[in-house]
């Protein structure tokens, strides 16, 4: 295919100021490939104008008209509003996205020079565990005080298909690296998975998890791959002190979320760390970061996070030529440290930052 349908659903908030910032990077690329965007309503502000978070018709063109799609960022309230239920976690499983690959790798530049390297890449199950949304509260009869309650899914099934993302992920990560000189890996051993859990307190979900993600590993394909396991806490804990210990690290989601911000700290900003959002039939891609209300509208946010969503996007759509050229280009740019966000300490706006990116295509 020389042209893809790519469905934008910007969003709220930054969302709506990082996403045109891609768009302006995926329609400069040089070569053959061309790009038709739709531009498809959903958000908070949407639901406040119309009633409705995520429209059908949203769903059904992406579904039936984009090869892919690129979201921004959704402001959800941390009150509940009645009607309001998040966008992208619906999309997620509408389109039944069941795995949310988000790498974080950093750049070494003058800035950073005495920071650890970080290059892991974090998968994240991303249709069940507590995010099902199946609370309830209910009033204590004998104190009159409030109970509330959380279940928590999950299942052999989606835990076995978001293990294969993680081995499989594994060794294209490990193929990958074997054009890069042993003394530029930050990873440079045999291809790795993390297991991540916490079954020594919930035996039976997280056991679940665990023992479902190890059988995975049983496969033949996967014999030359090490597996091992971290309980969530300490997880954190030594991806802060050495994060050069992990290669692919796979989590449920709610796990998943919460590693994944930390670990876009150890690279420097979420303003930095994109995802996406994979499935057998389609593909979403999408900035880690939120709607960031602090700085909305300002001109500030740092574009590169939902450049590099886009540069995701080609990948997984079958062209790595393109989205290679989109990640050297950003990381050129941050090498050379001049035409940066104030998050990673610069003092550049987002439109010079994606004017600088492009330059370098
Ligand atoms: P956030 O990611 O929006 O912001 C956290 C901090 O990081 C803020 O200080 C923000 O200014 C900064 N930041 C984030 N992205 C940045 C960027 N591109 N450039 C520079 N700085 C950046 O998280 P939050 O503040 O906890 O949540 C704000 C809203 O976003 C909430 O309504 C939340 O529900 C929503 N949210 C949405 C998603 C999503 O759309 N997938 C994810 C997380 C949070
Ligand atoms: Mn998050």
């Amino acid at each position: 295919k020389t042209k893809l349908t790519i469905g934008l659903i910007p969003a709220d908030g930054i969302g709506k100021e990082v996403t045109p910032a891609a768009v302006a990077i995926l329609e400069s690329l040089k070569g053959p490939l061309q790009f038709d965007f739709i531009n498809l309503d959903a958000g908070f502000e949407h639901f406040q104008k119309t009633g409705k978070a995520l429209p059908e018709k949203t769903v059904e063109t992406l579904e039936n008209a984009c090869d892919g799609a690129l979201f921004g960022a959704v402001s959800s309230p941390s009150h509940r509003v009645e009607g309001y239920s998040s966008p992208i976690v619906g999309m997620r499983k509408r389109l039944d996205l069941y795995a949310n690959v988000r790498p974080a790798i950093s750049v070494p530049s003058a800035q950073n020079a005495n920071q650890t390297p970080v290059d892991m890449l974090i998968i994240r199950e991303n249709t069940e565990c507590l995010y099902i949304k199946q609370e309830k509260i209910e009033t204590d009869p004998a104190s009159s005080l409030k109970v509330a309650y959380a279940t928590r899914k999950i299942s052999e099934h989606a835990s076995r298909r978001c293990g294969k993302v993680a081995f499989e992920s594994a060794l294209k990560r490990d193929r990958l690296r074997q054009s890069v000189p042993l003394n530029q890996r930050v990873w440079k051993g045999k291809p790795k998975v993390t297991i991540v859990h916490k079954s020594n307190v919930l035996s039976i979900t997280d056991g679940l998890w665990r023992e479902t993600v190890r059988a995975v590993a049983n496969d033949e394909k996967y014999k030359n791959v090490d597996v091992n396991e971290q309980l969530v806490d300490s997880m954190v804990y030594r991806m802060y002190l050495e994060p050069q210990a992990f290669d692919v690290v796979v989590a449920p989601n709610m796990y998943g979320d919460i590693i994944s911000d930390g670990a876009a700290a150890l690279v420097g900003s979420l303003g930095l760390v994109p995802s996406a959002n994979v499935g057998d039939k389609f593909v979403l891609t999408e900035p880690v970061h939120g709607s960031a209300p602090d700085i909305a509208g300002q001109n500030k946010a740092n574009p590169i996070a939902a450049i590099r969503s886009a540069g995701l996007l080609l990948e997984h759509l079958g062209y790595p030529d393109e989205a290679l050229s989109i990640y050297n280009a950003v990381d050129a740019v941050i090498k050379e440290g001049s035409v940066l966000t104030p998050d990673v300490g610069g003092r550049a706006t987002t439109d010079q930052v994606t004017k600088a990116i492009m330059d370098k295509l």
